[in-house]
């Protein structure tokens, strides 16, 4: 590197993210949250609106030799929904920016655009503009979502309370092992001919990788049964990740424990395949598109009968710090082994 210039891995995504952005103050009164939670809140008149963005870029975050194309735009449109769902909003429209090399086809992109009509099909969602150019390298796709909610209604990730109830919608780490076996496959397929790939009993972790659900369901859920978060995100860069996010700007602790963690039964015998230690996974594998959220504790009885949801820990002082608390009782420190793209080593 030249003379003081910074590595980007030095700084990691979010210090990155917080260095790029700290010198922009608010100036606007619709501005409510900016920068540093799932979507952005907006307001305006009694609706509060909620903007993401997600940025998918082939090589990185998708390899179209394994990722169906019309997975992937589906795939892109739902990333975008669950950051909304995890404001405790409804995503209402999208837009779509794609980047294209002449490596594609216009059928290639109807493909893509197959899967992002049925997302919004099914979420209820309408596109309404975006951007086409022509790329170097490679295909890009970003897809930009507006959402709606009652002011009242929005959960953020900064107030969770001690004492409150840490809980997590469906299980985790499948995505992450959908992945791996993959990306296994595909080194397999590499250099024989009429390769098949046996995907017999991995139905579930290839579809959690493949075609992930945003959790409107819980959302609705939770509603129905008269349940507001105290805080709320979703689980895009492992849990492990989310937790520390939610804690941080709560400023509170945490503990949860290994032995609560939902891991569906897919993703165990996997892991055992592969070696790699299965609550490691589930802990740090992203990509699970569920919802992490607190309650208070006297919503205990209410969470306890609720189907697909699991309660893993408990909110605490910030004194005591992150830990998970392991099935012999010993706990450990929670560290954010998430995504992250500037990272060499991950
Ligand atoms: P998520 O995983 O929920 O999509 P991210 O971790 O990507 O959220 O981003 C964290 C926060 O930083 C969000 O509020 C996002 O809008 C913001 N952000 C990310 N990248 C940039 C950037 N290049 N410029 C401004 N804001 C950014
Ligand atoms: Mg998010």
């Amino acid at each position: 590197m030249e003379n003081n210039q910074t590595e980007i891995s030095e700084l990691g995504e979010f210090g990155l993210i917080d260095r790029l952005t700290k010198d922009f103050p608010l100036k606007n009164p619709e501005t409510k949250k900016g920068v540093g939670d799932d979507a952005a809140i907006l307001s305006f008149g009694d609706k509060d609106v909620l903007v993401t963005t997600d940025l998918l870029l082939e090589g990185i975050h998708f390899d179209v030799r394994y990722v169906p194309l019309k997975h992937l735009g589906y795939k892109a449109a739902i990333v975008n929904f669950s950051d909304i769902y995890a404001m405790n909003g409804t995503p209402k429209q999208i837009t779509v920016s794609i980047g294209v090399s002449s490596r594609f086809t216009v059928e290639h992109l109807d493909a893509i655009y197959s899967g992002i009509k049925l997302a919004c099909e099914i979420y209820g969602v309408d596109l309404v503009g975006g951007d086409t150019s022509a790329s170097a390298t490679g295909l890009v796709i970003s897809i930009t979502c507006i959402g709606v909610a009652a002011p009242e209604d929005v959960v953020r990730r900064d107030g969770a309370k001690p004492t409150d109830i840490i809980c997590v919608s469906g299980d985790l780490g499948a995505a992450f092992m959908g992945l791996q076996l993959l990306e296994r496959e595909n080194v397999v397929a590499a250099g024989q001919k009429n390769f098949q790939p046996d995907f017999a009993g991995k139905e579930y972790i290839l579809e959690r990788q493949l075609k992930p659900e945003a959790r409107k369901d819980i959302i609705e859920m939770l509603r129905k049964e008269g349940i507001k978060p105290t805080s709320m995100m979703d689980v895009s860069d492992g849990l492990s990740s989310e937790l520390l996010h939610i804690c941080k700007d709560s400023d509170t602790g945490c503990r949860v424990y290994e032995d609560k963690i939902p891991i569906d039964y897919q993703t165990a015998l996997m892991a055992e395949e592969f070696n790699m230690n299965l609550v490691t996974a589930a802990m740090n594998g992203g990509e699970d598109y569920e919802l992490l959220f607190t309650v208070p504790l006297t919503d205990h009885e209410k969470i306890e009968k609720l189907k697909g949801v699991t309660m893993i820990g408990y909110i605490t002082k910030p004194e005591l710090g992150c830990a998970m608390v392991t099935r012999d009782g010993a706990e450990i420190p929670i560290k954010a082994q998430g995504w992250n793209a500037f990272n060499a080593q991950s």
